[in-house]
Protein backbone atom coordinates (compact mmCIF):
# COMPACT_ATOMS: atom_id res chain seq x y z
CA UNK A 1 0.00 0.00 0.00
CA UNK A 2 1.38 3.94 -0.94
CA UNK A 3 1.63 6.36 1.75
CA UNK A 4 1.68 9.62 1.71
CA UNK A 5 4.17 12.39 0.76
CA UNK A 6 4.01 16.14 2.06
CA UNK A 7 6.67 18.71 0.92
CA UNK A 8 6.73 21.69 2.93
CA UNK A 9 7.85 24.60 3.12
CA UNK A 10 9.12 26.09 6.28
CA UNK A 11 9.66 29.85 6.00
CA UNK A 12 12.28 32.06 6.20
CA UNK A 13 13.80 31.18 9.62
CA UNK A 14 11.51 32.89 12.05
CA UNK A 15 9.31 29.88 13.61
CA UNK A 16 6.20 32.84 13.85
CA UNK A 17 6.93 32.66 10.19
CA UNK A 18 6.12 29.11 9.82
CA UNK A 19 2.49 28.15 8.80
CA UNK A 20 0.27 26.32 11.59
CA UNK A 21 -0.41 24.06 8.29
CA UNK A 22 3.24 23.60 8.08
CA UNK A 23 3.07 22.77 11.71
CA UNK A 24 0.50 19.99 11.47
CA UNK A 25 2.23 18.26 8.37
CA UNK A 26 5.32 18.14 10.40
CA UNK A 27 3.43 16.83 13.40
CA UNK A 28 1.79 13.97 11.07
CA UNK A 29 4.54 12.74 9.26
CA UNK A 30 7.01 9.64 10.70
CA UNK A 31 9.85 10.37 8.47
CA UNK A 32 11.86 13.46 7.53
CA UNK A 33 13.74 13.54 4.31
CA UNK A 34 15.42 17.44 3.71
CA UNK A 35 18.99 19.71 4.03
CA UNK A 36 20.43 19.26 7.45
CA UNK A 37 19.93 22.87 9.02
CA UNK A 38 15.99 22.60 7.99
CA UNK A 39 15.64 19.26 9.75
CA UNK A 40 17.78 20.84 12.50
CA UNK A 41 14.84 23.43 12.66
CA UNK A 42 12.30 21.33 13.39
CA UNK A 43 11.23 20.01 17.14
CA UNK A 44 11.32 16.33 16.17
CA UNK A 45 9.62 13.81 18.47
CA UNK A 46 12.01 10.06 19.56
CA UNK A 47 9.69 8.63 17.52
CA UNK A 48 10.45 10.69 14.51
CA UNK A 49 13.16 9.89 12.40
CA UNK A 50 15.59 11.96 10.37
CA UNK A 51 17.12 11.28 7.35
CA UNK A 52 19.30 14.58 6.80
CA UNK A 53 21.33 15.25 3.71
CA UNK A 54 23.71 17.40 1.85
CA UNK A 55 22.14 20.36 -0.08
CA UNK A 56 23.58 19.33 -3.48
CA UNK A 57 21.80 15.88 -3.57
CA UNK A 58 18.08 17.06 -4.06
CA UNK A 59 17.25 14.53 -6.81
CA UNK A 60 18.76 11.92 -4.39
CA UNK A 61 17.17 12.82 -1.69
CA UNK A 62 13.09 13.21 -3.85
CA UNK A 63 14.04 9.31 -4.70
CA UNK A 64 14.56 8.38 -1.69
CA UNK A 65 11.65 9.99 0.01
CA UNK A 66 9.23 8.60 -2.93
CA UNK A 67 10.71 4.84 -2.41
CA UNK A 68 9.77 5.44 1.70
CA UNK A 69 6.30 6.54 0.95
CA UNK A 70 5.91 3.99 -2.05
CA UNK A 71 6.35 1.42 1.10
CA UNK A 72 3.62 2.33 3.13
CA UNK A 73 5.77 5.37 4.90
CA UNK A 74 4.29 9.15 6.34
CA UNK A 75 6.89 11.35 4.71
CA UNK A 76 7.77 14.78 4.67
CA UNK A 77 10.26 16.56 2.51
CA UNK A 78 11.17 20.14 4.01
CA UNK A 79 12.27 23.04 2.40
CA UNK A 80 13.10 26.87 3.58
CA UNK A 81 10.67 29.52 2.36
CA UNK A 82 8.74 27.90 -0.17
CA UNK A 83 9.19 24.31 -1.56
CA UNK A 84 7.78 25.52 -4.80
CA UNK A 85 10.87 28.34 -5.50
CA UNK A 86 14.06 27.01 -6.29
CA UNK A 87 13.49 23.94 -4.04
CA UNK A 88 12.25 20.26 -3.10
CA UNK A 89 8.54 20.49 -4.73
CA UNK A 90 9.99 20.28 -7.80
CA UNK A 91 12.54 17.66 -7.37
CA UNK A 92 9.84 15.68 -6.21
CA UNK A 93 7.73 16.31 -9.21
CA UNK A 94 10.87 15.90 -11.66
CA UNK A 95 11.35 12.26 -9.39
CA UNK A 96 8.20 11.49 -9.92
CA UNK A 97 7.59 12.12 -13.79
CA UNK A 98 10.76 9.88 -14.78
CA UNK A 99 10.27 7.44 -12.08
CA UNK A 100 9.04 4.14 -11.94
CA UNK A 101 4.82 4.50 -12.12
CA UNK A 102 3.45 3.08 -8.44
CA UNK A 103 5.35 6.80 -7.57
CA UNK A 104 1.79 7.93 -8.84
CA UNK A 105 0.04 6.51 -6.51
CA UNK A 106 1.75 7.87 -4.06
CA UNK A 107 -0.47 10.74 -1.93
CA UNK A 108 1.72 14.05 -2.74
CA UNK A 109 0.56 16.91 -1.07
CA UNK A 110 2.63 20.33 -1.11
CA UNK A 111 2.40 22.67 1.70
CA UNK A 112 3.42 26.13 0.81
CA UNK A 113 5.67 28.59 3.00
CA UNK A 114 6.40 32.75 2.75
CA UNK A 115 9.60 32.20 0.45
CA UNK A 116 12.89 34.84 1.14
CA UNK A 117 12.03 37.45 -1.44
CA UNK A 118 8.61 38.37 0.38
CA UNK A 119 9.99 38.29 4.06
CA UNK A 120 12.92 40.56 2.46
CA UNK A 121 10.66 42.76 0.81
CA UNK A 122 8.28 43.21 4.15
CA UNK A 123 11.12 44.49 5.95
CA UNK A 124 12.07 47.26 3.34
CA UNK A 125 8.32 48.36 2.78
CA UNK A 126 6.60 47.61 -0.55
CA UNK A 127 9.31 46.83 -3.10
CA UNK A 128 7.68 43.79 -4.71
CA UNK A 129 4.35 46.03 -5.17
CA UNK A 130 4.10 46.31 -9.00
CA UNK A 131 5.28 43.02 -11.31
CA UNK A 132 8.49 41.65 -10.44
CA UNK A 133 9.73 38.05 -10.97
CA UNK A 134 12.50 36.00 -9.00
CA UNK A 135 15.99 34.61 -11.02
CA UNK A 136 18.51 32.35 -9.49
CA UNK A 137 21.88 33.34 -10.00
CA UNK A 138 23.13 29.60 -9.82
CA UNK A 139 24.24 28.30 -12.59
CA UNK A 140 24.53 24.70 -10.99
CA UNK A 141 21.34 23.54 -13.00
CA UNK A 142 21.12 26.23 -16.28
CA UNK A 143 24.33 27.98 -18.44
CA UNK A 144 25.05 31.49 -17.58
CA UNK A 145 24.43 32.89 -20.69
CA UNK A 146 20.97 32.16 -20.43
CA UNK A 147 20.88 33.76 -16.86
CA UNK A 148 22.45 36.76 -18.54
CA UNK A 149 19.60 36.95 -21.41
CA UNK A 150 16.87 37.03 -18.54
CA UNK A 151 18.46 39.63 -16.71
CA UNK A 152 18.56 42.52 -19.77
CA UNK A 153 15.27 40.83 -20.55
CA UNK A 154 13.40 41.24 -17.27
CA UNK A 155 15.40 44.53 -16.67
CA UNK A 156 14.39 46.23 -19.64
CA UNK A 157 11.20 45.22 -19.77
CA UNK A 158 10.40 46.95 -16.20
CA UNK A 159 10.44 44.14 -14.04
CA UNK A 160 11.40 44.18 -10.05
CA UNK A 161 13.78 41.16 -9.71
CA UNK A 162 14.53 38.76 -6.95
CA UNK A 163 17.59 36.86 -7.00
CA UNK A 164 17.99 33.93 -4.88
CA UNK A 165 21.65 31.63 -5.02
CA UNK A 166 22.86 35.14 -5.43
CA UNK A 167 26.91 33.92 -4.39
CA UNK A 168 28.50 30.83 -3.76
CA UNK A 169 32.43 30.00 -2.68
CA UNK A 170 31.93 27.88 -6.24
CA UNK A 171 30.72 31.42 -7.63
CA UNK A 172 32.43 34.18 -6.40
CA UNK A 173 32.23 36.82 -9.51
CA UNK A 174 28.73 35.93 -10.90
CA UNK A 175 26.66 38.93 -8.80
CA UNK A 176 29.13 41.51 -9.66
CA UNK A 177 28.95 40.54 -13.22
CA UNK A 178 24.97 41.09 -13.01
CA UNK A 179 25.42 43.95 -11.47
CA UNK A 180 28.00 45.03 -13.93
CA UNK A 181 25.03 43.81 -16.62
CA UNK A 182 22.47 45.95 -14.99
CA UNK A 183 24.22 49.27 -15.18
CA UNK A 184 24.46 49.02 -19.02
CA UNK A 185 20.45 48.89 -18.57
CA UNK A 186 18.92 50.63 -15.41
CA UNK A 187 19.47 53.95 -13.84
CA UNK A 188 22.60 54.07 -11.69
CA UNK A 189 19.99 55.67 -9.23
CA UNK A 190 17.83 52.15 -8.88
CA UNK A 191 17.35 50.94 -5.44
CA UNK A 192 18.84 47.25 -4.67
CA UNK A 193 18.27 45.78 -1.19
CA UNK A 194 20.38 43.48 0.54
CA UNK A 195 17.96 40.95 2.37
CA UNK A 196 20.11 38.34 4.85
CA UNK A 197 18.73 35.64 6.38
CA UNK A 198 15.42 37.25 7.07
CA UNK A 199 13.56 36.10 10.14
CA UNK A 200 16.85 35.09 11.80
CA UNK A 201 18.58 36.22 14.94
CA UNK A 202 21.60 37.30 12.47
CA UNK A 203 19.03 39.10 9.73
CA UNK A 204 20.86 42.01 8.03
CA UNK A 205 19.17 44.12 5.80
CA UNK A 206 21.33 46.81 3.59
CA UNK A 207 20.13 49.28 0.87
CA UNK A 208 22.44 50.73 -1.86
CA UNK A 209 21.95 51.73 -4.90
CA UNK A 210 22.54 50.02 -8.45
CA UNK A 211 25.27 52.42 -8.73
CA UNK A 212 27.07 51.22 -5.54
CA UNK A 213 25.83 47.44 -5.60
CA UNK A 214 29.21 44.83 -5.95
CA UNK A 215 28.84 41.47 -5.15
CA UNK A 216 30.43 41.15 -2.01
CA UNK A 217 27.60 42.15 -0.31
CA UNK A 218 26.14 39.45 -0.31
CA UNK A 219 26.33 35.40 0.90
CA UNK A 220 24.44 32.36 0.17
CA UNK A 221 22.12 33.57 3.02
CA UNK A 222 21.28 36.71 0.98
CA UNK A 223 18.41 37.58 -1.42
CA UNK A 224 19.13 40.63 -3.60
CA UNK A 225 15.99 42.78 -4.87
CA UNK A 226 17.11 45.00 -7.69
CA UNK A 227 14.30 47.41 -8.23
CA UNK A 228 13.17 49.95 -11.30
CA UNK A 229 13.46 53.26 -12.55
CA UNK A 230 9.80 53.40 -11.27
CA UNK A 231 11.15 51.93 -7.58
CA UNK A 232 11.01 54.76 -4.94
CA UNK A 233 13.23 55.38 -1.59
CA UNK A 234 11.76 57.41 1.13
CA UNK A 235 14.27 58.48 3.51
CA UNK A 236 13.33 58.64 7.01
CA UNK A 237 15.82 60.43 10.34
CA UNK A 238 16.61 58.16 12.87
CA UNK A 239 14.95 54.55 10.95
CA UNK A 240 15.92 52.97 7.52
CA UNK A 241 14.92 53.95 4.63
CA UNK A 242 11.43 52.75 3.06
CA UNK A 243 11.81 50.61 -0.48
CA UNK A 244 8.79 50.69 -2.50
CA UNK A 245 7.22 50.37 -6.41
CA UNK A 246 4.46 51.90 -6.98
CA UNK A 247 1.20 50.27 -8.15
CA UNK A 248 0.38 52.74 -11.15
CA UNK A 249 2.78 53.10 -13.74
CA UNK A 250 3.51 56.06 -14.74
CA UNK A 251 3.80 56.78 -18.39
CA UNK A 252 6.56 59.25 -19.62
CA UNK A 253 5.80 62.09 -21.30
CA UNK A 254 7.83 62.30 -25.12
CA UNK A 255 10.36 64.88 -23.83
CA UNK A 256 10.76 62.88 -20.98
CA UNK A 257 11.26 59.44 -23.40
CA UNK A 258 13.57 61.66 -25.30
CA UNK A 259 10.88 61.45 -28.40
CA UNK A 260 10.73 63.47 -30.90
N1 LIG B 1 12.82 27.71 -1.16
C1 LIG B 1 13.55 28.87 -0.66
C2 LIG B 1 14.68 29.27 -1.59
C3 LIG B 1 15.77 28.24 -1.74
S1 LIG B 1 17.09 28.81 -2.73
C4 LIG B 1 12.57 30.02 -0.43
O1 LIG B 1 11.44 29.95 -0.90
O2 LIG B 1 12.96 31.01 0.21
C5 LIG B 1 18.21 29.41 -1.46
C6 LIG B 1 18.30 30.93 -1.53
O3 LIG B 1 17.14 31.50 -0.92
C7 LIG B 1 19.46 31.55 -0.78
O4 LIG B 1 20.66 31.53 -1.54
C8 LIG B 1 18.97 32.97 -0.58
O5 LIG B 1 19.09 33.70 -1.78
C9 LIG B 1 17.47 32.75 -0.34
N2 LIG B 1 17.10 32.69 1.09
C10 LIG B 1 16.65 31.62 1.76
N3 LIG B 1 16.33 31.95 3.04
C11 LIG B 1 16.58 33.28 3.15
C12 LIG B 1 16.43 34.24 4.21
N4 LIG B 1 15.96 33.88 5.41
N5 LIG B 1 16.77 35.53 3.97
C13 LIG B 1 17.24 35.90 2.74
N6 LIG B 1 17.38 35.05 1.71
C14 LIG B 1 17.08 33.76 1.92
Amino acid sequence: MSGSLTVVGLGPGNPDQMTPEARDAVTAAEDFYGYIPYIDRLNLRPDQRRHASDNREELDRARAALEMAAGGGKVCVVSGGDPGVFAMAAAVCEAIDEGPAQWRDIELVVVPGITAMLAVAARAGAPLGHDFCAISLSNNLKPWSVIEKRLVAASTAGFVMAFYNPISKARPHQLGEAFDLLRQHLPGTVPVIFGRAAGRPDERMRVVSLAEAQGEMADMATCVIVGTSETRLVERSGRPPIVYSPRYFKEKSESEAGGA
